[in-house]
């Protein structure tokens, strides 16, 4: 087995993620059996109980991992599932050190960061490779170099370059190298300073992948190679482009993957990337702009909602066209900042966004009832389909002030409320409904004819669901139940009758969408909303 640890320098948040998805896929493509693993140096278990605004949006494992955003890249590019177990946190490491140090494991032994730490962290790397039956280990540490917590990760990653043998293992480094706005000169320094303290640890970067707004100039890579010690074609120039789908082309043009498999000595093969190339040209192809308003309450960071931005890419390459998204945050329609009405007339489609708790629900709630009653395509993802029946149950079904138990534990017409299997839980940290169910769909509704199927699984995140009691009487009005799960617990899908598109998800099908394989219903939304400039 090979490992690959990519390691960041200067700033988070450059695009690490999406360059470890792109080198990972340039390896799949040329035949090799991949797997990723994150890495977040923070104290939490998992990304479960992080505010979206801390990291973005919380990512969901087929099964029922609450993880990084990032898993999220890799899922959507290598078009395959990762576990919980491809993100590793300082949490559980500390967490199963501690475990066993209780146990009596270390007997006699002071349990120290070295070696009973980073002993943990190799293990749990090789193993996620063996559970995979990995060629390569993609493991991309969080954080940048130099930051106190992500000493251990890099330490152990020195570690297994020695254990495992200098052929098996390699090191890429990405770094930001700034523009100047006086001169337009791209600045090396940063990047020579995050390498020398790379070094400093002993890890030499096999590859830099520079971050950059434009091509990286050849003065910048020379300079950056001599300062790294690498020769100048393993710094790879990363430049901004309008699309990270991008990404893997511009780094193969640069042969980033053929000095990989020479340092790693592995055989090596024209990455085979048509499929990839057919869906870079469709989204290229796209001209036509379709309105989609997303509607929630971490709109101040798009990555709150990454999945669901990314699906709706991959939906707008499916049907042709090219979504063009316009923010509403909910709190803003709820102070009476923001008219709903004015923002919403030109719409092609919206989207009502997951979230948690009261704030900003009844700006949500506002906005619902606006596009169902102009008949513009709705489609409300897990959050957003509860509020869409509380609208619905409050001005159609006549039901005052009904509501989520979730916003108002003492409403008189509950018909949000806490699920059964719910009402035992009292521990916060992982124990929401989480992951893949199956979930059965009615021949006879709409919802069953997108999917094309009688059982589909999609993940979940929730601990609130549609109460069964008011079944019939929303039935009785023409919003009918499409789908349930499997165990009947759990309503899974509504649709409105004799409306263009108004359908509401307990699930999260964002999730599952993948550039190759993009999600039905998200598609189907498209579809219908790119209608609406005829409709209108
Ligand atoms: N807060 C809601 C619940 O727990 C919805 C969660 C979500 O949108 N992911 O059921």
């Amino acid at each position: 087995m090979k490992y690959v640890f990519v390691t960041g320098g200067v700033l988070s948040s450059i695009g690490k993620g999406v360059t470890t998805a792109s080198l990972a896929l340039l390896f799949k493509s040329m035949g090799y059996n991949v797997t990723v693993i994150k890495i977040d140096p923070y104290l939490n278990v998992d990304a479960g109980t992080m505010n979206p605004y801390a990291h973005g949006e919380v990512f969901v494992t087929e099964d029922g991992g609450e993880t990084d955003l990032d898993l999220g890249h890799y899922e959507r590019f290598l078009n395959i599932n990762l576990s919980r177990r491809n993100n590793i946190t300082a949490g559980q490491i500390y967490y199963s050190v501690i475990m066993k140090e209780r146990k009596g494991e270390y007997l006699g032994e002071t349990v120290q960061v070295i070696p009973h730490v980073t002993n943990e962290i190799k293990q749990r790397i090789r193993e996620v490779g063996k559970e995979n039956g990995a060629d390569i280990v993609f493991v991309e540490i969080g954080g940048t170099v130099g930051d106190i917590e992500g000493l251990p990760f890099l330490e152990a990653s020195r570690q297994m370059k020695l254990e495992e043998g200098s052929d098996n293992v390699a090191f890429v480094h990405v770094a930001l190298v700034p523009t100047l706005r006086t001169t337009g000169e791209q600045k090396t320094k940063p990047v020579q300073h995050s390498v020398q303290e790379l070094r400093r640890i002993g890890i030499q970067p096999d590859l830099i992948v520079a971050r950059c707004e434009k091509p990286l100039s050849i003065e910048a890579k020379q300079k950056i190679a001599l300062y790294s010690n690498v020769p100048p074609e393993a710094v790879i120039s990363n430049h901004d482009v309008s699309n990270i789908y991008e990404i893997p082309i511009i780094l193969r043009e640069q042969q980033a993957h053929r000095i990989l498999a020479e340092k790693l000595k592995l055989d090596y093969r024209e990455p085979d990337l048509a499929k990839w190339e057919e869906f870079l040209e469709k989204i290229r192809r796209a001209s036509m702009e379709v309105k989609i308003a997303m509607i929630g309450k971490y709109t101040r960071l798009h990555d709150s909602y990454l999945s669901i931005v990314e699906a709706l890419k991959h939906a707008g390459a499916y049907v042709g066209v090219k979504p063009s998204l316009v923010w509403l945050e909910s709190t803003d329609i709820e102070a009476g900042t923001v008219d709903v009405e004015k923002v919403l007339i030109n719409i092609d489609g919206a989207l009502i966004l997951p979230g948690f708790g009261k704030r900003g629900a009844e700006g949500k709630i506002k906005a619902i009832r606006y596009l169902r009653e102009r008949n513009i395509p709705t489609l409300g993802i897990c959050f957003g389909f509860q509020l869409m029946a509380v609208e619905f149950a409050r001005n159609i079904l006549g039901l005052t002030n009904a509501n989520s138990t979730e916003l108002d534990p003492s409403t008189p017409h509950p018909v949000i409320d806490l699920l059964p299997s719910q009402k035992e839980v009292n521990q916060v940290g992982g124990t929401m409904r989480l992951g893949a169910k199956y979930i059965k769909l009615f021949k006879d509704r709409r919802v069953y004819n997108i999917y094309g199927a009688e059982i589909v699984a999609e993940r979940h995140r929730h601990r609130y669901g549609l109460n069964k009691k008011y079944i019939d009487l929303f039935e009785s009005s023409g919003f009918l139940v499409s789908g349930v799960s499997l165990d009947e617990e759990v309503v899974e899908f509504m649709e409105l009758k004799d409306h263009r598109f108004f359908i509401g998800t307990q699930a999260h099908p964002e999730f599952k969408s993948r550039p190759l394989a993009p999600s039905p219903i998200y598609v189907e939304f498209i579809k219908e909303a790119s209608k609406s400039n005829k409709v209108r």
